[in-house]
């Protein structure tokens, strides 16, 4: 393979290329990213990155040298537009046709909007551009609406409690990470958030968004009910990166639909937030978007592009802070579910283990990471005996 193209240069895109270099690929790489930056990571976005006002330099993926070193070739900011298979052709929107042996799409996710018109002050949280604008506009924005109950938004909730402004959180769900955990900790952690001075507006429908002179003040619930507010970042999940794919002839669902080697056709592989693949330990398909598993899943797709014929079977990992509170879990939970939890919830400290179809499949760790790790082989062992229905484990 004389090159390898690389779409999307952030954490799964830079995994790939390292693993490229590390598997001992010494020809032409070339990476099309649309951000203008050097690769960075997103966790802290939410978190350290505007509470603690952080510079650009805590946040980013490998200094400069360590690029370097890769000496794969950085094409930003550019965007590719249009996949041609047959030709083995990419076009950029610059209108520059790149040819390549072999490719690796890390496209990532974007956040979702609300439906409708959006009045100025209304956000969402994807990548350092959107933070540097939000961490600037809480600075004159003393009442702050969230609207979503996933990680993101409560993450974001915490952040903005910290700095000390008034935020209510708005959500159709009956409790926080409804999407990702079991009930009772999503009530545990609504209590944590309340005990923080958050104001949790819970089965809440929001209709739109109240403004004067062009910007946001306040956030309109369906019963038609005004919370005010002069910053609302709307956090209601993401799509895959994949419009541009849309007349490439790969198979497209929620995201790119990969094989068990993240294969989306030969030569074609997808890593990441944007990589749907057929988990053939839990059989199942699944796309996981958290941090971990962007570089490791870069790392399998390169090694099988490479011509390994691996499967990519990881443990779902992902973690959470939020306040006090550092969530950390592996496995899966799925909605049906039942939770059985080692320690005392009221402890401030313990795991819940989520059993589904007689196995434990998902341990959670709340302020125990130690512990956590003891459990990660029992999920391990878990894995080939049972069935899944939720296909998609999503960070907002
Ligand atoms: C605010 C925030 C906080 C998070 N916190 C956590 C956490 O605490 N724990 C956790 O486990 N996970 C967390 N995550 C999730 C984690 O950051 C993602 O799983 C991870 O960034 C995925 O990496 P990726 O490379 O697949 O996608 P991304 O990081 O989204 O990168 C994709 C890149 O591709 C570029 N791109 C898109 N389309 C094109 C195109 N057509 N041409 C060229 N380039 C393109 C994008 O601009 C982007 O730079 C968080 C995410 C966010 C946004």
């Amino acid at each position: 393979m004389r090159t390898v193209i690389v779409v999307g240069g952030s954490a799964a895109g830079l995994a790939a290329v390292q693993s490229l270099r590390r598997e001992g690929y010494g020809e032409r790489i070339l990476v099309i990213g649309a951000e203008p930056h050097p690769p960075y990571d997103r966790p802290p976005l939410s978190k350290g990155f505007i509470a603690n006002n952080l510079p650009f330099e805590h946040i980013r993926l490998g200094e400069q040298a360590l690029l370097d070193e890769l000496g794969a070739e950085w094409l930003v900011p550019a965007r590719a537009c249009e996949l041609d298979l047959e030709r083995r052709m990419l076009r950029l929107e610059a209108d520059d046709r790149l040819r390549f042996d072999g490719l690796v799409v890390a496209t990532g996710v974007s956040p979702l909007a609300f439906p409708g018109p959006s009045p100025h002050g209304v956000y969402t949280l994807r990548g350092l551009d959107d933070a540097e604008a939000l961490r600037t506009a809480l600075a004159s924005a003393p009442r702050v609406a969230v609207i979503g109950t996933g990680v993101l938004g409560m993450e974001f909730a915490a952040t903005a409690r910290k700095i000390g402004l008034d935020v209510t959180v708005i959500g159709n769900a009956p409790h926080p990470l409804a999407r990702q955990f079991p009930a009772a900790i999503g009530e545990l952690l609504a209590a944590r958030h309340r005990e923080a001075g958050v104001i949790l507006r819970l089965n809440a429908p929001v209709a739109g968004f109240e403004e004067t002179s062009g910007h946001v003040s306040g956030v309109r619930l369906a019963d038609g009910e005004v919370i005010p507010a002069e910053l609302a970042l709307v956090a209601i999940g993401s799509k895959p990166n994949v419009d541009w794919l849309r007349s490439s002839g790969l198979p497209i669902g929620d995201g790119i639909l990969c094989d068990a080697r993240c294969r989306a056709a030969p030569g074609v592989y997808a890593a990441g937030d944007v990589a749907s693949w057929w988990h053939s330990g839990y059989g199942a398909r699944l796309r996981i978007e958290h941090r971990m598993n962007a570089t490791e899943q870069a790392g399998t797709a390169v090694k099988n592009l490479l011509g390994a014929t691996e499967d990519f079977r990881p443990i779902p990992f992902m973690w959470s802070d939020q306040h006090d509170v550092k969530l950390q879990s592996y496995g899966v939970f799925p909605a049906s579910g039942e939770m059985e939890i080692e320690g005392d919830m009221a402890s401030g400290r313990f795991v819940a283990l989520c059993h589904h179809q007689g196995r434990v499949v998902g341990a959670l760790g709340w302020n125990a990471a130690k512990t956590l790790r003891q459990s990660r082989m029992r999920l391990a062992e878990a894995m080939e005996d049972i069935r899944l229905d939720e296909p998609t484990l999503t960070f907002a």
